[in-house]
């Protein structure tokens, strides 16, 4: 028999993965990452991390973050705009090459080996052991953590890919001055309940925006017309002068469209299995997103982290497999996430009454930043809900019902014009 590579591989070093590594590595575990490009590699995502993923990661990130968030600029359908500031930071924006270099590096410095250009194309099983095959090379463990993102071969190989629906998102950097930009460096602009199930949104950088839109995939034929509203609305809100039937480059006289790339965000809606024998998924590849949000990057650290500590304590013989892994992740994420999916459905159903909501009501504006501080949870919100709160069941139930026969309502757009 062939000597093992390591004793878990990694497939990916996104946040999942290297959070996965750098945890194994630090309690003297060999792993070794295999990543199918060369990094720092580009990344399309909006690359904002809500504060709460500080204490999440075991060491400083300080030198990755660009911007720091204090103000949302909030819009529904383009107008009704009103800004909310927190004193206290809301959330930071990052570039993921950067960031996920610098992660990908720490895991390094902890004592995990890396190979890049190694696409994972199949695993077997023999003997008890994981046969990883790449374009061209093999590669043995004990155990594996597919953590390679929305189009896993680990988690669809095992069977893994159970309730998830997919999520889509557009995204572009649009390169502007700097000085210009310094005025916008600490707020987010969010147009919200405008494209049932999503929203467009544009994070302040260094020296760019990153504009974007997202929601179901089953609208993705709108989107492209949801996102050159919003980019217009946007640029007008910046008071830039813009001329709404020309091509988005056009309409940026001192600006410059980077990059407009979609991708897709996987979301599981429903508790199950996470791992299989020896293997486990985690991050996108286990469908881990927020599906109010599309927010990835917390549960993916969240879920490396948790694989590693369960590959930890089935390699010193504390556990005979790897199920406690399923159950942190049901317990600890997706009781978390299925709240946040119920909490969508009502947002959706009564988009503008929520807007609303959040710019009259001081303790609404102070629970929706609770929330991305990290201090209150989604299953708290209920709990502000007065006597609605035992009628919950029935008034998600109701909401989805609602949001269901919007986003029918507006595929039929589809051959026709969009609502905005
Ligand atoms: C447009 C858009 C905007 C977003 N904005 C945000 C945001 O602002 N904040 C947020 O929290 N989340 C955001 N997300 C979601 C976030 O990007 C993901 O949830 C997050 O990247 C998941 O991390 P991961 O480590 O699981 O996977 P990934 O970050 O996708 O990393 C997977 C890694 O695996 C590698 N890989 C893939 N296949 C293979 C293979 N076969 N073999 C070897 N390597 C492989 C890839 O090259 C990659 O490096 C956004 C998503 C999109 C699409």
């Amino acid at each position: 028999m062939l000597p093992l590579d390591a004793e878990v591989i990694v497939v990916g070093a996104g946040p999942a993965g290297s959070l996965a590594a750098f945890e194994l590595a630090s309690k003297g575990i060999q792993v070794l990452v295999l990543e199918k490009s060369e990094f720092p590699r580009y990344k399309t995502c909006g690359g904002g991390l809500t504060h709460k993923i500080l204490p999440e990661i075991p060491f400083d990130i300080t030198q990755v973050i660009e911007t720091t968030i204090h103000t949302i600029r909030f819009s529904h359908y383009f107008t009704e705009v009103y800004s909310r500031t927190s004193p206290d930071p809301l959330m930071y924006c990052t570039m993921r090459s950067d960031l996920d270099a610098f992660l990908l590096n720490k895991a390094i410095q902890a004592g995990a080996r890396i190979q890049t250009n190694q696409h994972v194309v199949g695993i077997k099983e023999t003997s008890g052991e994981i046969v990883v095959s790449t374009k061209g090379s093999e590669f043995r463990s004990k155990l594996l953590i597919g953590a390679e993102g929305a189009s896993s071969i680990v988690a669809r190989s095992y069977g893994l890919r159970e309730d998830i629906i997919p999520g889509l998102a557009w995204e572009a950097e649009i390169k502007t001055d700097p000085e210009f930009l310094a005025q916008f460096s600490k707020t987010v602009f969010l147009d919200w309940g405008t494209f049932p199930g999503g929203y467009g949104w544009a994070f302040p950088k260094k020296d760019h925006f990153s504009i974007g839109v997202g929601g179901p995939a089953s609208l993705s034929k709108l989107m492209m017309s949801y996102y050159q509203k919003f980019l217009n609305h946007f640029l007008n809100s910046l008071r830039i002068d813009t001329a709404p039937d020309t091509k988005i480059i056009s309409a940026l006289p001192r600006h410059q469209t980077l990059s407009l790339k979609s991708w897709p965000i996987p979301v599981r809606t429903a508790k199950g299995s996470f791992h299989r024998g020896s293997v486990l998924v985690a991050g996108d590849a286990a469908g881990l997103t927020d599906p109010l949000t599309g927010e990835g990057i917390y549960y993916a650290v969240r879920s490396g982290k948790l694989a590693a500590e369960s590959c930890f304590d089935y390699l010193n013989g504390k556990n005979n497999s790897l199920k406690s892994y399923s159950e942190k992740v049901n317990e600890e994420l997706m009781a978390e996430l299925l709240e946040a999916n119920k909490i969508r459905c009502l947002f959706n159903a009564f988009p503008l009454k929520i807007h609303c909501f959040v710019r009259d009501n001081n303790r609404a504006w102070r629970a929706f930043g609770k929330i991305l501080r990290g201090d209150r949870w989604y299953a708290d919100v209920r709990k502000g809900f007065g006597i609605l709160k035992y009628f919950w069941p029935l008034v998600c139930a109701f909401s989805k019902r609602i949001e269901m026969a919007k986003e029918n309502r507006l595929s039929k757009y589809i051959k026709k014009d969009p609502p905005w």
